[in-house]
Parts: structure tokens; C-alpha cells; sequence
């Protein structure tokens, strides 16, 4: 008999794969997106410090505040220090604020704290982890997605609802907590260094509400996630949503500092009705090291589109339990060493290679999960020399 991680994949790989191929065949542009992007994303990694400059003065120039965090606590404490004495929180799908265990530590801080994006609700009801890098509950079925939607929000769900009656019951909580929230946190999918611009793709529109309703936008996110120039920002967001199988997304977000209008004698003033203020923290946590490092410098041109999850036999079994969450899977493992210096779970991958091939960054995974076992393999080596 099947699993609920059988039954999961089986069906995700199956809607991913045609998903994406209908993308490319359709909208051909996207090809020469993908090729430009490279080439912007191998110049940021190349000169980082200089590009997390230039982004912070532009964020600035916008009227945005900007920081470089060097780890976790540094990340949590800046946050919570802009948070101050507000409560209401609402959070938009961000690996990054995984990785820095946010939304843990802002309820260990007395915050109220809710994720907005369905997969991550639903988690956050369920006391579970991501399992993919953005269907973070892909491991569960829509019959357990059901069960748990009964259990901890609506009575009125069961096995026999249908999956627009689940999206409709999540939406009636979410409006709610839209209303309510002082302060919203999202990550980024780009941010570029010319204009400051953050920009983030999505479908359900809880991103937009999260950075437009609450008076506060704080965005955490990645240096990796800096282009050049913001049509290399959108290129990103083209190429991530097409290798994830959702082109055209139905919003791509543009924020260049907080709220403002000119329709007073031309000039701008800010705030205008959105947000007050904005805040990007833009977080290091072993990033500027792995750009000098020649080998896995190549594993920060990931724009995690997911789309290496569905062509690895490893992770089809393993799952999340491939890594560790957020990341966890093949793209994971690496980024769990960059952010981590973990690199045991290097040693689960076949080098089938699938993911290479359908790598829309054309990057060598397997290559540097051989890297990455090299080093686990001479770090054990020298550290029973030293005994
Ligand atoms: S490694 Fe490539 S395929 Fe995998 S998530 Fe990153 S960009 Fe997408």
C-alpha cells in the first residue's frame, strides 16, 4: 500500500512536469530571461559585498530602511527590535524566516503570529515542517489537508469537502488576521541593487495584502537574492514562477520603499495609504563565504523554483527527511551546508543527475553534493588525526 508521501509526490510530479513544459513552449521569451538571468546573478556572486552596498544605499534612497544581518540572532533581534510593543504579526511564505526559526521565536516573544500562505497556515496548525522549498505541504494529501483543517479552524470541513470549499474557509480566517496585523513580514524572490525594488511572486494574494495592509513591512531575505537591475529582478520572477510550474503567476509584487504619492504639486510624499514604513533586513548566515568559496559559489544562483525535487530519486523517497527544513531536498542540502556547515546529508545523493538537467541555473547539484562529501569525508579525516 502507498504512503501519504507516495501518493503526495506522485501526484505533484505529475502536475509539475506539464505545467512547465507548457510554460516553455508557450511564452519563449522565458528562455532568454533565463540565460540573462544567469549572467546577473553570476555578477552579484562574484562582487557581493559591493552589491549588498549598492542595495541598502538604494533602499535607503527610497525611503526604506535597510540592514545587513550577519546570522540567526542578529536577523531575530533586529525584528523583534522594529516589532517594539506590537503584537499582530502576519507572515507571508519565506524560507529565509524558517531558516532563522522566526515565527517560533516571535511567539516565544508574546507575539500573535500568523502565516498567511494556505501550504504554510496549514503547517503552522498542523505543528509540522516544510517539506519542499515553496509547496512547503506537499508530504500531505488533500484528505489530510482536510482532517487538519477540521480539527484546528472549521468544523464545517471534512474528507468530503471539496478543495475550493478548503480555499474558501482558509481565505474567511485569513481576512481576519489581514485586518487585524500591525506589522507584515515577507521574504523576497529578487531584490534589486540599482532601485531597491523587492519583488515577490505569488498566486493566493496573501503576499499583497501582507505588504500593502499592515502599516509596518519588514522584508527578510537572503544577499543571494540580489540582482543588478530591477528588469533582472523581474526576469527572476518570470523564470522562478515558469520552472515552478505557475506561469503566468497571478501577482508579481514590486515594492520600492514605503507608500507614496505625487499628486500633491508633483512631489512625493510618504506614507501614502499602504505601508508607513519599510524595513529589508538582508541576511548573511554563511552566503558571503560560500561566494568565495569556487565550488559552492554555484549554489547561490538557485531562485528556488523547486522544480530539482520532482527528478530526484532520493528525495522522492526521503522526502524532507533529506536535510533538514527549510531545506531539505536536493537543492537543500546544499543550502542546508551554507547555512549550517552540515554537509552529512551529502552523502544520501546517487548523482543520478536529474536535477542538473532540469536546473533552469544550470547548476552542477550533484557536483557539489560530491564537493560536499569530500569535505565531510577529509573533515572526519583530520579531526581523527588530531586524536
Ligand atoms: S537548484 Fe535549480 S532546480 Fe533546484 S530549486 Fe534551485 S534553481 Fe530550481
Amino acid at each position: 500500500m502507498k504512503s501519504e508521501w507516495d501518493i503526495a509526490i506522485e501526484r505533484a510530479t505529475a502536475n509539475n512536469a506539464p505545467a512547465v513544459f507548457s510554460a516553455l513552449s508557450n511564452f519563449s521569451y522565458i528562455e532568454n530571461a533565463r540565460s540573462r538571468l544567469k549572467e546577473a546573478k553570476s555578477k552579484v556572486i562574484d562582487n557581493m559585498e559591493y552589491y549588498i552596498g549598492k542595495t541598502m544605499e538604494s533602499v535607503r534612497r527610497v525611503g526604506g530602511t535597510a540592514y545587513l544581518a550577519r546570522d540567526l540572532e542578529d536577523a531575530r533581534r533586529r525584528i523583534l527590535e522594529i516589532i517594539g510593543e506590537r503584537r499582530k504579526i502576519i507572515l507571508g511564505k519565506s524560507s529565509v524566516a524558517f531558516e532563522i526559526g522566526l515565527r517560533k521565536f516571535l511567539k516565544e516573544n508574546g507575539k500573535d503570529v500568523w502565516e498567511t500562505d494556505f501550504g504554510e497556515l496549514l503547517l503552522q496548525i498542523s505543528d509540522e515542517e516544510p517539506s519542499h522549498i515553496i509547496t512547503v505541504a506537499l508530504h500531505m494529501t488533500r484528505e489530510r489537508f482536510a482532517h487538519n483543517l477540521h480539527e484546528k479552524l472549521d468544523r464545517n470541513i471534512d474528507e468530503k469537502s471539496t478543495a475550493s470549499e478548503m480555499a474558501d474557509s482558509v481565505r474567511n480566517f485569513l481576512r481576519n488576521k489581514f485586518q487585524e496585523a500591525e506589522i507584515g513580514i515577507t521574504g523576497a524572490n529578487a531584490i534589486s541593487a540599482d532601485t531597491g525594488t523587492v519583488v515577490l511572486v505569488e498566486n493566493e494574494g496573501n503576499i499583497r495584502m501582507t505588504t500593502v495592509k499592515p502599516p509596518v513591512h519588514i522584508v527578510i531575505t537572503g544577499v543571494d537574492k540580489i540582482v543588478p537591475t530591477m528588469e533582472d529582478a523581474f526576469n527572476e520572477a518570470m523564470v522562478q514562477s515558469a520552472y515552478a510550474g505557475s506561469f503566468p503567476p497571478t501577482y508579481i509584487n514590486f515594492t520600492s520603499g514605503p507608500s507614496s504619492t505625487g499628486d500633491i504639486e508633483a512631489e512625493v510624499i510618504r506614507p501614502a495609504t499602504g505601508p508607513k514604513d519599510l524595513f529589508v533586513i538582508l541576511l548573511d548566515n554563511g552566503r558571503l563565504n560560500a561566494s568565495s568559496d569556487p565550488k559552492m559559489k554555484e549554489a547561490l544562483m538557485c531562485i528556488r523554483c523547486g522544480r530539482c525535487y520532482y527528478s530526484c530519486p532520493v528525495y522522492s523517497i526521503l522526502g524532507k527527511d533529506w536535510g533538514k527544513s527549510p531545506y531539505s531536498g536536493p537543492t537543500g542540502v546544499m543550502w542546508n551546508y551554507i547555512t549550517t556547515g552540515d554537509s552529512v546529508p551529502s552523502h544520501l545523493c546517487t548523482h543520478s543527475g536529474g536535477c542538473k538537467v532540469v536546473c533552469p541555473m544550470d547548476i552542477n547539484i550533484p557536483g557539489i553534493l560530491e564537493y560536499l562529501k569530500w569535505k565531510n569525508i577529509s573533515g572526519m579525516k583530520s579531526d581523527s588525526t588530531e586524536e
